[in-house]
């Protein structure tokens, strides 16, 4: 049986996941997992947070609380965030709370990471900033602006060009928290050249460790670059879902039959591409055999941005909404391809449009309900496109919603006899992105209060 191993990147835990995350990589693969199990296929779905990320650090400064503990507080925000858009994971794990995950993750560390250190990277001597009481400092709390295009910047990356930065050549940097100062110390870490086109750029692979120790450590002096060691966490997860399901091989082993599928943003290409490089190095594991990225949805036409307080978080979305809306929606205006917006009063008329026939099917009697051929031919073609669209290596969310609305878009046309076989239809070609309407509770919430104003 064909089966897909699907993990989304890790979420950072310094917050709960707005509409922006949740319609880059997450819902695009429990849409795909829906489809998959649909389809009499196996699929399982692996993630965790990402613990080690630098800005969890900055998170606890912020909050006065130990980084595990604003793990474990964002994990539960993170979890609710999934549930309340109806995202399943197989596991969605908190290595926080898993004392065995450091030892672990250091086995697998071990078994390739050592030997690509030594023999895929290089020792460059940079210049780190660093405060004479808290040491080097990480970094999440460096402020300035991106040398190339300069969109400002928190933390080594720039967003706007998705590429990693040398400290040092970050303009007007500034910290953030833990000092008002710092100055620019002599260190060295190893980096890998990486090149995109005739651009040559390195990617940071180790970072000095900070006073508070937190990440994973690779030597006395240096830990590994969080999103490097997100390859042991990707093997990590594999080996879970080895032991919990009984399969012969982890899905990352050279030897194994099962897809690997990873969805992240557009701004974690570069980590990716790392990662590859780290896979390839060793004989045991092999790279992902799908990538499905996406680029920044926006917000009425802004960036979300937690700082300004311009998000739809997840984890506390309004009960009335009904879910399978939203979802459908999102993947209408996915970015995918390129940056796209939402739009909250196009979100509510499009909504209010197509509340509006279920309620009047709602009040129709079907007693004398009849099923007509050419609309069964019309939903075996529309069946077969969605499932389609929504595999892996064909992934397009924005043609699959297109044919859920298409048929939506049918509704009125149809006459009132053949609107029981319209809905049964319905139900099952919007179920990967809908799954609510195949529940009781969908009939239930069918009233006035559905109308968002
Ligand atoms: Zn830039």
């Amino acid at each position: 049986m064909k089966t897909y191993f699907l993990s989304p990147i890790m979420p950072t835990p310094n917050g709960a996941l707005h509409l922006g995350h949740i319609a880059g990589p997450y819902l695009k693969m429990d849409v795909i997992r829906r489809n998959v199990i649909n389809n009499n296929m196996q699929a399982y779905c692996y993630s965790g947070v990402h613990f080690t990320e630098s800005f969890v650090l900055l998170q606890s400064f912020i909050e006065s609380m130990t980084p595990k503990e604003i793990c474990t507080k964002n994990y539960k925000k993170i979890l609710r965030s999934f549930e309340n858009l109806d995202i399943v994971f197989d596991e969605f794990v908190n290595p926080a709370d898993n004392p065995e995950f450091i030892k672990q993750l250091h086995f697998f560390s071990d078994a390739v990471f050592g030997n690509f250190i030594n023999n895929a990277c290089f020792l460059y001597e940079e210049k780190h900033p660093y405060d004479a009481t808290y040491g080097f400092l990480p970094p999440s709390i460096i402020c300035g602006e991106c040398p190339d295009c300069g969109t400002g910047m928190r933390g080594f990356i720039c967003e706007s060009c998705g590429v990693s930065i040398l400290p040092e050549n970050i303009k007007n940097s500034y910290p953030s928290h833990v000092c008002d100062t710092f100055e620019l110390k002599k260190v060295q870490n190893y980096f890998l050249e990486m090149s995109e086109g005739s651009k040559k750029n390195m990617y940071r692979v180790t970072s000095p460790s900070p006073k508070e120790h937190w990440g994973i450590q690779h030597d006395n002096i240096r830990h590994i670059n969080p999103y490097c060691d997100g390859f042991s966490y990707f093997i990590w997860l594999g080996e879970r879902c080895r032991e919990k399901y009984g399969l012969s091989e982890n899905p990352f082993n050279k030897e194994s039959n099962i897809d690997t599928v990873i969805s992240l943003g557009f701004d974690n290409k570069e980590i990716l591409d790392v990662i590859k490089r780290v896979f390839d190095y060793g004989e045991v594991y092999k790279t992902f055999d799908v990538i499905l990225d996406n680029h920044f949805l926006l917000l009425n036409g802004e960036k979300f941005s937690t700082s300004k307080g311009h998000a739809i978080w997840c984890d506390t979305l309004d009960e009335k909404i009904d879910k399978g809306f939203l979802r459908l929606f999102l993947l209408k205006e996915n970015a995918d391809i390129d940056a796209n917006d939402f739009n909250v009063s196009k979100f509510v008329s499009f909504y209010n449009h197509y509340m509006d026939f279920f309620m009047d099917y709602k009040a129709l009697n079907h007693k004398e309900a009849k099923s007509s051929s050419a609309l069964k031919r019309q939903y075996i073609e529309s069946k077969k496109k969605i499932t389609h669209h929504l595999m892996p290596e064909s992934y397009n969310g924005k043609k699959a919603s297109k044919i859920v609305i298409d048929w939506m878009d049918m509704y009125l046309s149809i006459e009132d006899t053949y609107k029981k076989q319209w809905f049964e239809s319905f139900k099952e070609l919007s179920n990967p992105i809908m799954p609510t309407v195949l529940s009781g509770d969908f009939y239930k919430r069918i009233s006035n209060d559905l109308i968002l104003v």
